[in-house]
């Protein structure tokens, strides 16, 4: 019987942890025929799809990977785009991790055994995984590399993130050219799917909290291409801002409203307009400050409210 390797992303999953898994996944059975008979990669998520995701899933006619909660006792593991334990399956201490293939800071998970692990400082998973196609000489099929493109503007905000490089660009042109698709117009569908959603649905699909010195807070994030049209709805965002910090005892809450046209953020808090003015050394109108150039949260937000706090 054939064994299976689970290939997985992190928990809360986006687009990218989602699309490498089912990327890697293909091309690691591409790779076994060949090499390994015998063995089964299947690309599993922790989370609901975000909406681009199912979107680009649809659209691309690829399945939808298997949502599992947990991990059992010698169960084979692949992680992708996270390597730090409290984001990876429930489960992994009982199981065999094979590899980790990662674009984040190296965190803490540990193995018994040596394995392999590639951590690129590029802008995202599903780069590393179309360039491992290219060196293993496999063409990956029209859908897959149309998928692994939409991965790639995902996780770079349309190349616009601090995080994008060269090879992402490079990447991300070299899989629509594949997969034939159009990378402006793919990128602008994937980032015109926040319309339907709800205000609190915009609020907590992307949210995060910390903890910096004394302060607890809770930083959303949503990227758009209409941050204008979204603050005509500032007030309903501030209202459901208000409730979580009050039912959460946050110092502060904080929305990024990340305008990857505008290249900038519209950052809508409440809490302290003294922090705001001090953080980004600006002045706060309102409960809204637009900050030019802010694309990240990791990079960019955060950093910032340490300096203030830390
Ligand atoms: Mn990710
Ligand atoms: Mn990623």
């Amino acid at each position: 019987m054939a064994e299976t390797i689970i290939v997985v992303g992190h928990k809360n999953p986006d687009n990218d942890a989602i699309c490498a898994a089912i990327g890697y996944a293909e091309l690691k059975n591409i790779l076994a025929e060949r090499d390994a008979p015998g063995c089964v990669y299947k690309p599993a998520r922790l989370g609901q799809l975000p909406p681009e995701t199912g979107w680009v899933l649809g659209k691309l006619g690829i399945p939808v990977p298997e949502l599992i909660d947990h991990v059992d006792p010698g169960q084979k593991v692949i992680l992708v785009d996270h390597n730090e334990l409290l984001q990876a399956v429930d489960g992994l201490e009982d199981a065999e991790l094979l590899e980790i293939i990662d674009h984040h800071r190296l965190a803490d998970i540990q193995t018994s055994q040596p394995i392999r692990v590639r951590n690129e400082p590029v802008g995202s998973t599903a780069t590393i995984i179309a360039g491992m196609y290219q060196e293993h000489g496999v063409m990956p099929s029209a859908n897959m590399a149309g998928l692994l493109a939409a991965a790639i503007l995902a996780d770079t905000v349309m190349f616009k993130s601090p995080t994008c490089t060269k090879r992402d660009i490079a990447m991300a042109e070299r899989m629509a050219r594949i997969g034939g698709v159009n990378i402006k117009e793919l990128g602008r569908q994937l980032f015109s799917t926040a319309g339907g959603k709800s205000v609190e649905e915009l609020v907590s699909s992307d949210f995060k909290e910390f903890h910096i010195g004394e302060q607890n807070l809770g930083v959303g994030q949503v990227t758009c291409l209409d941050s204008m049209e979204m603050l005509e709805r500032k007030e309903e965002f501030l209202a459901v801002m208000r409730r979580l910090q009050e039912e959460r005892h946050y110092n502060m809450v904080i929305l990024m409203l990340t305008d990857v046209l505008l290249e900038g953020t519209q950052l809508l808090y409440v809490g302290s307009d003294e922090a705001i003015r001090n953080a980004f050394s600006a002045e706060p109108k309102d409960n809204a400050l637009f900050l030019p150039g802010v694309m990240s949260r990791k990079k960019q937000v955060i950093p910032m409210l340490s300096a203030l706090w830390g």
